[in-house]
């Protein structure tokens, strides 16, 4: 069956980019409905006639290379949807209403456990109606310069990431993980975003990343990890981008039951590949998912203990 969380949930934080004060709520939200994020600003502004509401779905995603971001009909934007995206997927919430009072979604310690722990904390509640998935069917791949992202078919949702990085703090990684029984709390959810140190020092030259810290993303400069305390896990970078694959993936509307493969794959390139596999006849469908198959999808049996491994 379809879930939505139980009760209202409260973030604050700072925007990544703008340094900005930000609230975030997750409400509860009927069957069907899926997943929807409300500018709160935009509605609140008695002169702003704009729709706030901006559905969290792969065409309304505009290209950008740091984080994905999303516009609706009237112009109206939300970035870095990526790790609340990726809590939801990994939790199994199919339905919800996100209100966030800014341009920006909170980046709290940059990675997805805040969300997974305070969801899990508020508990799922469980609807009546059966859960849809997106099945690949037949295999879709898109190629760039430098990187390369391919949706196979599978019974359930997997993931194989390769990232290759010249600095050997990063290095060469790859990691391949079947996203079922509580996968993605157990070994993605607390792996932040990285970025090298020449990468800071130009983003905050052009006033970005000004809610950027070494606590909230991985700073790496040649061989040193410059974070405090270091790395949460060996190969917490391809974690963290398996992460991201998985939050930009349910833009599809529903958990993809397929395997993604990611090389050097960022948000744009997985955005493209989804909008190639809805443009491709016969390689997907939608499908209500029996229970054997409901059992395999990444949010079924999570628990708070699963955290606690990550942890
Ligand atoms: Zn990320």
């Amino acid at each position: 069956m379809q879930s939505t969380v139980a009760k209202r949930i409260r973030f604050d934080g700072v925007g990544l980019h703008s340094g900005a004060p930000v609230r975030m709520e997750v409400l509860p939200a009927p069957v069907n409905s899926g997943i929807t994020f409300l500018r709160s600003d935009i509605e609140a502004d008695a002169t702003d006639m704009r729709d706030a509401l901006i559905p969290a779905r792969w065409d309304a995603v505009v290209p950008s290379q740091l984080c994905t971001l999303i516009r609706n009909d009237d112009g109206v934007e939300l970035s870095t949807i990526e790790h609340i995206m990726a809590a939801l997927a990994g939790c199994g919430i199919g339905n919800a209403v996100i209100t966030v009072d800014g341009p920006e979604v909170p980046i709290l310690d940059g990675s997805a456990a805040p969300f997974v722990d305070a969801i899990l904390a508020a508990g799922l509640r469980r609807q009546d109606g059966p859960t849809r998935a997106l099945k690949i069917l037949k295999p879709v791949e898109l190629v760039t310069d430098n990187a390369r992202a391919r949706l196979e078919p599978s019974d359930t949702m997997e993931i194989d990431f390769h990232i290759d990085f010249a600095d050997p703090a990063i290095g060469v990684q790859d990691k391949h993980l079947v996203m079922a029984n509580g996968a993605f709390v157990r070994e993605l959810s607390n792996c932040r975003t990285f970025c090298r140190k020449a990468d800071v020092d130009y983003m905050r030259e052009n006033g970005l990343a000004l809610g950027g810290t070494f606590e909230n993303a991985v700073v790496v400069d040649g061989d040193a990890v410059l974070s405090p305390g270091g790395l949460r896990h060996d190969d917490e970078p391809v974690r963290h981008k398996m992460l991201d694959a998985l939050g930009d993936l349910y833009l599809a509307g529903a958990p993809i039951l397929g395997r993604y493969v990611g090389e050097k794959a960022g948000h744009a390139v997985t955005n493209k590949l989804l909008r190639k596999l809805f443009d491709t006849p016969g390689a997907w469908a939608f499908v209500t998912v029996d229970a054997a198959t409901a059992a395999r999808l990444p949010g079924a049996g999570v628990s708070p203990a699963d955290l606690a491994v990550c942890a």
